[in-house]
């Protein structure tokens, strides 16, 4: 019964709509009436066709991605990314620059290291990642093919609300974006973006597929080292049919999309967002210095709310305490530690509202 479920906090795998995993439940067994699982039919035959195909439509229409991009869904997972952005979109002696503002961002940019000349040109580590730079004070690199950001790092709890203009947008370079863990959760202008990708398992579906929106022209220039199954064009001209995809991950995203618009697009997605996380930062900030978040306040993720415990011997008592009352999955990164709330799309006002009752009533009960 749905009172058996907890509400999840998890950075993902996470948290979907309960209404999501029943319709999933429903067909598991027989899909419309086909006699077999979305997991047992061909990934050719017309009943996924039909999955596919609105997954891409709904989400088109979610983002109001413009024709002369792709949409794809690849395996992988986000991590994969990391080198076929590279491969896709450099030669060896071509440059990108990467502005890391989190340990996601950073992984991007080791990983690219491999494949071109990939430059630093801002790092938050020196401030723990807590910021994101003022956009007139970095400086970037003549003649790069992409300048690399990562939307939203899950772990840090760090959220770009606007976007730089790559210095070369003119002479063709673009802006590469991982919007892993903030992806479908607002609005966002496709257009400004050569490339955008995100892991599912956050806020669109269960984990196994990777979605890639690129400009269509910026494809089919991979370097000749670049694996088929990283080479972009390839997944792009088959409709990301060129080998077997991951077709109930696919087909759980879909149903996602659906509920998405249901609940009347991004736009609406994004106040109720907007509202969960609002609530959150004020019982934080409110809490007299008993929970604090190092966050810059205007940076601050919608998404990922991580905070620490004044008295950091409190913690796992906090951890564990919350578990108990059905709040599950708030311990943080354990690169970082203290406490992480992620409340994607998913996460119901409902849930917040009961961890904030929580906190201050175990605040009351620690003086
Ligand atoms: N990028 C971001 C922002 C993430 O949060 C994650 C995973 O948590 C990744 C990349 C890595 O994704 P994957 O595990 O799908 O490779």
């Amino acid at each position: 019964s749905p009172s058996d479920r907890v509400f999840n906090f998890a950075a993902g795998p996470a948290t979907l709509p309960e209404k999501v995993i029943r319709k999933a439940q429903e067909e598991l067994v027989d899909y419309r009436g086909s006699g077999m699982s979305i997991m047992e039919m061909s990934h050719r035959g017309k009943e996924f066709d039909g999955v596919i195909k609105k997954a891409e439509s709904d989400l088109r229409e979610l983002l109001g991605i413009p024709s002369d991009y792709s949409v794809l869904f690849l395996q992988g997972g986000a991590t994969t990314q990391f080198a076929a952005i590279p491969l896709n979109l450099c030669s060896p002696e071509d440059s990108a620059d990467f502005i890391v503002t989190g340990s996601w961002g950073d992984k991007a940019y080791k990983e690219a290291q491999k494949y071109c000349k990939a430059n630093l040109i801002w790092s938050g580590k020196p401030e723990k990642y807590t910021k994101i730079p003022s956009f007139d004070q970095i400086q970037q690199t003549a003649g790069a093919r992409y300048l690399h950001i990562c939307a939203n790092e899950t772990i840090h709890g760090v959220e770009f609300k606007d976007y730089p203009i790559p210095a070369g947008a003119g002479a063709g370079e673009v802006l590469v974006a991982d919007m892993s863990s903030n992806f479908c959760s607002k609005p966002v202008d496709v257009s400004r973006f050569g490339l955008i990708y995100a892991g599912a398992q956050k806020n669109v579906g269960p984990s196994g597929v990777t979605i890639v929106i690129a400009r269509s022209d910026l494809l089919g220039k991979a370097q000749p080292i670049t694996p088929v199954m990283l080479d972009l064009k390839i997944h792009a001209d088959s409709a990301s049919l060129y080998n077997t995809p991951p077709c109930l991950a696919i087909y759980v995203c879909g149903l996602v999309f659906e509920d998405l618009l249901e609940q009347g697009g991004l736009k609406e997605v994004e106040k109720k967002n907007a509202h969960k996380a609002g609530i959150l930062y004020d019982a934080i900030d409110g809490s007299g210095g008993f929970y604090v978040c190092p966050v810059e306040e205007s940076v601050r993720s919608l998404m990922n709310v991580p905070f620490t415990l004044e008295r950091s011997d409190l913690e796992k008592k906090f951890i564990e305490e919350a578990a108990k009352e059905g709040m599950v999955q708030l311990k943080g990164h354990r690169s970082v530690g203290g406490v992480r709330a992620s409340i994607y799309n998913a996460m119901p006002l409902a849930g917040v509202e009961k961890l904030v009752a929580f906190m201050k009533d175990f605040q009351a009960r620690h003086p």
